[in-house]
């Protein structure tokens, strides 16, 4: 049969078969599945009036385009489904409890503190740690690891509760957005000196659509004009009715500042899992969770926060977490105790690692290395293929003309480098639900974990793209790159101030400029071994004051070793405080860094904004 043409191009012809491919394949792909040369579907493509190379990944719009005139079937297949098959080509099941009834033990809820800004929810999870972690640990320097557990007391009986101490849904939002399902019961965080409020509505409407129980923390009622009964009346609006008045959402006034009621508030958790949710797992099989949040340590390489759904994780077990894979070294809790094993709904640092997951990845064990290393390499394998169709998006901005005649520029391309892969992804995902339109790319070129680097600038300058240090810094040689290529590196620590500032960049407005102020700079005298806490460095305020909380470099010999570390604990003698003044020595704790010396200067910052001259 001769083949038909289009404009003088042989054309592939099916009958209807079904093609699968992923989602951001690319024409090659295509080819290889239809045992076409991938030139010709390029021609197809230019003939459709669609200029595409080989070997670009492209929508799904284009895969189906294509495949109608072909006469193929496309299907395209899910990160998801994708995955799942995946794991079945190894036998492996993910997101089941193994064996049936009998092997299901009850968990702990998984709760996420969700509300609008400044509304109480970093408070109310500083509370609910202070207040409830182990006798004799009060006091202590605790890392904020992503989740803690805590332990309460519901009619005479013991119960732990699960935190993911990233306040805010946006990270809530990107792990769900990859399929993740963290959280079993959502805290509406509402201060009742302002009522419902913007972000309210949007928290309850992201824990609606995941289908997770609301619980209400009416906060700050030790404030004057606190009116709870009003943030009652508002939410009944929105489907939340308080118990009192025949709903069936438990509503608990609280102050995170003062610690009122909070034990009442974890008591209506239990009690809201008790009646409407049945969290039992199988704590015998081998593990499987989710990562929550994850980081590159100078020190320890690779730092994942998991939490752990089903099975039993332990020292010494293999698993893979996303497109990391690698033996369980060392497991830490939010105290930095260490664990063997880790059951269900437990959050556990992890190091041991090969690289840094998403959060949001799924994490599970395996029985060999191998089958970890082949997992994890299909995914990242996957993983670049999918970046470019997933990153494309049409925006546009209402005065367009301006921009494409100030830089000819189509589309803004971004470089996000950040310090966590949640903020990272949150970021991602925030700044791709930006609307302003159908006429602008904005385009995410690349995102990572860690400093901004050479690479990175690179790359930048290669495709005129603005670089969002996201509290990370430019590393070592890659500032005075920028500053030769001109390439516009961008640093913040504030999610919303990225996405304001990436909207009036997108609407041609002027951009706020940040600069950095130096808080104080303290000397390192002496450094101390904590077993539990890693090394404290002893130091004499030199300059300035030094705050806790703070970003904070390292500098030995005059030279930067060190970037975007915090200044996580302060002390002065026994006690913690916020801040040690210039001449006063006191005790400074950098979290999970711990490559210090004597005589190294810790500077501590913060970023600005710069008033426009
Ligand atoms: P978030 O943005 O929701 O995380 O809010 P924060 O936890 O950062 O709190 C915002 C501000 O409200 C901070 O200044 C808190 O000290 C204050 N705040 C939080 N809870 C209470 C409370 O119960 N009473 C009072 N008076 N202030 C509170």
């Amino acid at each position: 049969m001769q083949a038909p043409s289009v404009g003088g191009v042989m054309l592939p012809r099916g009958n209807g078969q079904v093609v699968r491919l992923s989602r951001g394949a690319s024409l090659t792909d295509f080819a290889e599945k239809i045992n076409a040369n991938p030139a010709s579907l390029v021609a197809v493509m230019l003939n459709l009036g669609e200029m595409v190379t080989a070997t670009q990944s492209v929508t799904d719009e284009t895969l189906q385009l294509l495949a109608d005139e072909m006469n193929y079937t496309v299907e395209i297949v899910s990160p998801e489904e994708e995955d799942r098959e995946l794991l079945e080509s190894f036998s492996i099941e993910f997101g089941e409890n193994e064996g049936g009834e009998e092997m299901l033990v009850s968990r702990p809820p998984v709760v996420t503190v969700m509300g609008h800004v400044d509304h109480g929810k970093t408070r109310l999870l500083d509370a609910i740690r202070k207040t409830n972690v182990v006798a004799g640990e009060a006091g202590g320097i605790t890392q904020h690891i992503g989740a803690y557990q805590v332990a309460t007391t519901v009619n005479g009986e013991d119960r732990a509760i699960t935190f993911i101490d990233t306040p805010g849904h946006e990270a809530f939002t990107a792990m769900r957005a990859r399929g993740a399902k963290s959280t079993d019961i959502a805290i509406l965080v509402v201060a009742a000196n302002d009522g419902v409020m913007p972000q309210t509505i949007e928290a309850l409407n992201h824990a609606k659509a995941a289908d997770v129980p609301i619980v209400v923390a009416v906060n700050k009622i030790d404030v004057e004009g606190a009116d709870p009964t009003k943030v009652r009346g508002q939410l009944t609006e929105f489907g939340l009715v308080a118990e009192e008045y025949g709903g069936d959402t438990m509503f608990v006034d609280i102050s995170a500042r003062q610690g009122l009621n909070i034990d009442s508030l974890l008591e209506a958790v239990v009690l809201t899992a008790d009646a409407s949710l049945d969290l039992r797992a199988n704590a015998e099989q081998d593990a499987q969770g989710i990562a929550i949040e994850a980081h590159l340590d100078r020190g320890r390489g690779a730092v994942a926060t998991v939490l752990v759904q089903r099975g039993t994780l332990r020292v010494g077990d293999t698993m893979v977490a996303g497109d990391a894979y690698g033996r369980v070294r060392a497991m830490l809790d939010d105290t930095g105790a260490q664990l063997e094993e880790a059951g269900p709904s437990t959050p556990v640092l992890v190091l041991g690692l090969t690289n840094v997951p998403g959060a949001g990845d799924n994490f599970l064990v395996v029985d060999e290395d191998r089958t970890a290393r082949q997992i994890a390499e299909k995914r990242a394998a996957r993983e670049r293929n999918a970046a470019f169709a997933k990153r494309t998006r049409r925006v546009s901005l209402e005065d367009l003309d301006k921009v494409l005649k100030a830089g000819e520029v189509q589309q803004l391309n971004l470089i996000i480098k950040g310090d966590a892969s949640g903020s990272v992804e949150a970021l991602e995902s925030s700044l791709l639900q930006l609307d302003v339109g159908e006429e602008v790319d904005l385009r995410i070129l690349h995102r990572g974990v860690g400093a901004v680097t050479e690479t990175d600038i690179d790359l930048a300058a290669g495709s005129d793209a603005i670089v969002i240090g996201f509290n990370v810094r430019a590393e070592g040689r890659a500032t005075s790159a920028a500053e030769r290529e001109g390439v516009d590196v961008r640093y913040y620590s504030v999610i919303y101030q990225v996405i304001e500032e990436i909207e009036a960049a997108l609407k041609g407005m002027l951009k706020p400029e940040y600069e950095e102020v130096e808080l104080g700079t303290a000397e390192i005298r002496e450094v101390f071994r904590s077993s539990k806490l890693g090394n404290i460095a002893g130091v004499l305020i030199r300059s300035g004051e030094v705050k806790r909380n703070t970003k904070a470099r390292l500098l030995r010999d005059g030279k930067v070793v060190a970037e975007s570390l915090n200044i996580e604990g302060l002390r002065r003698f026994k006690d913690d405080v916020t801040e040690i003044r210039e001449g006063f020595e006191g005790g400074i704790n950098l979290g999970n860094f711990n490559d210090i010396k004597v005589d190294d200067v810790i500077a501590t910052y913060e970023m600005r904004e710069k008033p426009r001259g």
